[in-house]
């Protein structure tokens, strides 16, 4: 039996295009231990950090021919598999196929009563980035007042309201207009543009004794005006640096780097992967305030599946989503 699955055609030098990717016919053995359905294929910025030619990554490097894969919420089609029935909603980091086969080691059982897309987000792996970041590194209590860039994605969107929930003062921020008003929506009462040229000036009147916990998303220019704006002894949870992704130069220091060392500035970088141990915390913390609704979520979903993830991933580094997103297979 043949199924589609999607491959890197040739490394990006830069921007990413759809060309770089490519559909191949991928064969699937007889009787396998479970035959997944993929149902929804998470798009994230980190696939574009496995697309390069050198430099470290912490995740190995894709190339040219490299079978991609992603976070995916897929159904259990055949099971030989004594945990799993056929119809069992599950999560894996699995090959980006239509159909999939899996020994079921790694695979996340879905509970009823929890709607399943949730474990692509706010109980997924989006979900708990936001929570290592913040609850783990970042710590905030009602004397902070949390910087949160990207806020209107999905690490970010979380992120904000955990601290908004430790009862810090959350500033957040997003580069378009529906996605700040998402934002006052939820509550957040100081929303900026970290794309406006005159964020840095902005973010100076909005947090005037200064920015004591800084959850980075973003990078570049953005990261430069809150490194300005954070008060001495303040707190950077760096994790991740999106707009320089695909910038001609990536991951430069930006250049007031001098000020972290002038002010103590404590800077916690991290990728989730080296904090799989503490899953289960997170779970405990999370499940209830996500089935409780204390914590918002939107899923972005496009549709069109393989052949709509080259431009869902394209338009995330772009900024064009909106909350997680995710492709949704046929
Ligand atoms: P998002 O849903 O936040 O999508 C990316 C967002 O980044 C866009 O919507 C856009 O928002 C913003 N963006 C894109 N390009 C630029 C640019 N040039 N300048 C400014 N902003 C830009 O993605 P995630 O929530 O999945 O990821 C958010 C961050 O978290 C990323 O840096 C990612 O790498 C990091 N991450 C880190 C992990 C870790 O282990 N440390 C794990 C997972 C994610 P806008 O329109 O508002 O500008």
């Amino acid at each position: 039996m043949l199924t589609s699955g999607l491959i890197l055609n040739c490394l990006p030098k830069r921007k990413l295009r759809p060309e770089h990717f490519r559909t191949i016919d991928v064969p699937l053995p007889d009787k396998p231990v479970l035959l997944l359905k993929s149902r929804y294929i998470s798009v994230d910025p980190y696939m574009r950090t496995r697309m390069q030619s050198e430099g470290y990554n912490y995740i190995e490097h894709w190339v040219a021919g490299s079978h991609l894969s992603g976070w995916t919420l897929a159904e259990v089609i055949e099971s030989r598999h004594p945990r799993f029935t056929s119809g069992d909603l599950v999560v894996g980091h699995l090959p980006m196929q239509e159909e999939v086969i899996s020994d079921g080691k790694e695979l996340i059982p879905t509970p009823a009563g929890i709607n399943p897309l949730a474990y692509l987000h706010p109980l997924g792996m989006t979900g708990f980035t936001a929570w290592v970041g913040m609850q783990l590194l970042g710590k905030p209590t009602k004397n902070d007042t949390v910087l949160v860039s990207a806020a209107a994605g999905a690490v970010g969107s979380i992120a904000a309201q955990l601290a908004k929930r430790q009862g810090a003062r959350v500033i957040v921020t997003a580069g378009r207009a529906d996605k700040r008003d998402w934002l006052r929506r939820l509550g957040f009462q100081t929303v900026l543009d970290h794309r406006h040229p005159t964020y840095a000036a902005q973010l100076k009147r909005a947090a005037p004794t200064g920015i004591t916990l800084d959850f980075e998303n973003v990078g570049g220019a953005a990261f430069r005006a809150a490194i300005d704006a954070t008060r001495v002894n303040g707190r950077i949870v760096l994790c991740g640096l999106v707009s320089q992704y695909q910038s001609a130069r990536p991951r430069q220091s930006p250049a007031n780097f001098a000020q972290l060392h002038q002010k103590k500035v404590s800077v916690h970088p991290f990728v989730v992967p080296h904090y799989l141990h503490h899953w289960d915390a997170f779970q405990n913390d999370m499940v209830p305030l996500v089935v409780q609704g204390g914590i918002d979520w939107h899923l972005d979903k496009i549709s069109g599946g393989l052949d709509s993830i080259a431009p869902a991933l394209i338009g995330l580094l772009n900024g064009d989503n909106l909350g997680k997103r995710v492709v949704a297979m046929p």
